[in-house]
């Protein structure tokens, strides 16, 4: 998962959005029957078109799920889901990009915390480094262990459970994949004589297909060769990649 920048809709499907949300408020819809229906029905409006277009070009290049990072996103998702929520369903920042194997798996799944936040990461609301951790060696996500609560952190427990990032080995394949052309690219740069932090950092980018980086520049991720390496040889290297990807400072 990765931090995803919401862009805004155009004026035109952001207000067709606002006029089908008041539509089925006034319709007091309810029950996954009429809500899937009344969902269906609109689903099919030229606003849709733009609403994929935007989510498409905020998930780049490759269109990727936005939890998995790993198949093609091919469906609208509603991070808050369509039945309990029908006042969320035309909601712009309750829709995000997502592929057929993660929607299967959340299905209806939202539990919330005790103050009725939800303890899913919104890739385009929270910075998911800060709930979960990586083993390069497994490929596999998991949460964090958070030392303040001497447990792992609610959330990344919740939402490695529920999308089973744990348990899918087509994604710890490409994770691991991922990561070996990361490592290499920072090995490839330690034996240059000129160090382009910049240049680094743009490669980096571009090889880190699964959102992989911020957790390689934390304190955890710094750990490991090469990326150990780099931290000690050229700290202000380190440093810039840590600060320019967010990643998280424990
Ligand atoms: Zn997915």
């Amino acid at each position: 998962m990765r931090r995803i920048e919401r862009s805004p809709l155009p004026k035109k499907a952001a207000r067709s959005l606002t006029s089908f949300q008041r539509e089925a408020n006034a319709a007091q819809i309810s029950g996954s029957k009429q809500v899937g229906a009344f969902w269906q029905r609109h689903r099919k409006k030229a606003a849709f078109s733009a609403v994929l277009e935007v989510l498409g070009a905020m998930a780049g290049d490759r269109q990727r799920c936005m939890y998995c990072l790993d198949s093609h996103g091919t469906d609208i998702e509603h991070f808050w889901p369509k039945t309990p929520y029908p006042a969320k369903l035309f909601e712009w920042e309750n829709l995000l990009l997502g592929c057929t194997e993660c929607g299967r798996l959340k299905g209806s799944k939202f539990p919330l915390d005790a103050t009725g936040n939800p303890l899913l990461l919104d890739p385009t609301a929270d910075d998911p480094w800060e709930h979960l951790d990586f083993d390069p060696r497994t490929g596999i996500i998991s949460a964090r262990f958070d030392r303040s609560l001497d447990d792992y952190c609610p959330r990344g427990k919740e939402t490695t459970s529920i999308l089973q990032l744990d348990r899918r080995e087509a994604l710890a394949i490409g994770h691991k994949k991922t990561y070996r052309r990361l490592a290499q690219i920072v090995e490839e740069f330690l034996t240059q004589t000129q160090h382009d932090a910049q240049a680094l950092l743009s490669s980096l980018r571009e090889a880190d297909e699964h959102g992989l980086l911020p957790w390689c520049f934390c304190p955890r991720g710094g750990e490991e060769a090469p990326f150990a390496a780099l931290r000690e040889k050229l700290p202000e290297v380190f440093a810039l990649c840590a600060a320019e990807l967010k990643a998280p400072a424990a």
